[in-house]
């Protein structure tokens, strides 16, 4: 696919997707983090019932380095894979307390040192809590569609990653890290994609006649 093509494709999908943005509720970055660490095999949608009661008693990294694991592995049941997501949220805590002085660190290799954050997670914070896009954070539908569309034949998030930057221009990271998400939960969903109303159909290598 050449550059034109793929310019094309994001251009189509913002137009098509206008409020596209990240729908996990938050105030702070480190809120945004502990936000990510929850929607690990989690909906957002899931993340945003279960957040309002934990930050509302406890929202900064000092709060959540003191937090008893017991109660934050209760408060944070529902979004699944509780306890560890408990443990990563207080060890990152502490070390945020700690090392960063209670300030989340602003660089994808500090972030990415951090207990249960990964590359996925270090672009969404570097994206949504201090709009500095370092690349594409793919998750389930990124990584669908990249796939479908012929954007990526890879199969590991991290490859996957490696192409869309190959071809995709750097002012574009931030809208792509939206669309992507919004044309995979409206449109091209994992089963029964929408491709007769698919607004980029006549892009798509794997569009179904
Ligand atoms: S044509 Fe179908 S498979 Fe291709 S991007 Fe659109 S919905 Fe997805």
């Amino acid at each position: 696919m050449n550059k034109k093509d793929i310019i094309k494709i994001i251009e189509i999908l913002k137009s098509t997707y206008p409020d596209a943005k990240c729908s996990l509720d938050f105030t702070t970055p480190f809120e945004m983090l502990v936000a990510v660490i929850l929607s690990a095999q989690c909906t957002d949608e899931r993340v945003n019932k279960t957040t309002p009661s934990l930050f509302s008693k406890y929202s900064t990294p000092k709060d959540f380095a003191k937090i008893d694991i017991a109660e934050l592995e209760q408060l944070i049941h529902p979004c699944g894979f509780y306890k560890n997501k408990a443990k990563s949220i207080k060890e990152t805590a502490k070390i945020i307390e700690e090392k960063y002085a209670g300030k989340v660190p602003e660089t994808m290799e500090e972030l990415m040192a951090l207990p249960g954050v990964g590359r996925k997670t270090a672009n969404v914070v570097m994206l949504e809590a201090f709009n500095k896009p370092q690349g594409i954070a793919v998750d389930t539908h990124c990584k669908r569609i990249a796939n479908r569309i012929g954007f990526s034949n890879k199969k590991e998030p991290e490859k996957i990653e490696q192409d869309l930057l190959k071809v995709i221009p750097k002012e574009y990271y931030k809208d792509v890290n939206h669309i992507l998400i919004w044309h995979g939960r409206n449109t091209c969903m994992a089963r029964n994609p929408n491709c007769a109303n698919c607004s980029i159909k006549d892009f798509c290598k794997s569009i179904k006649k």
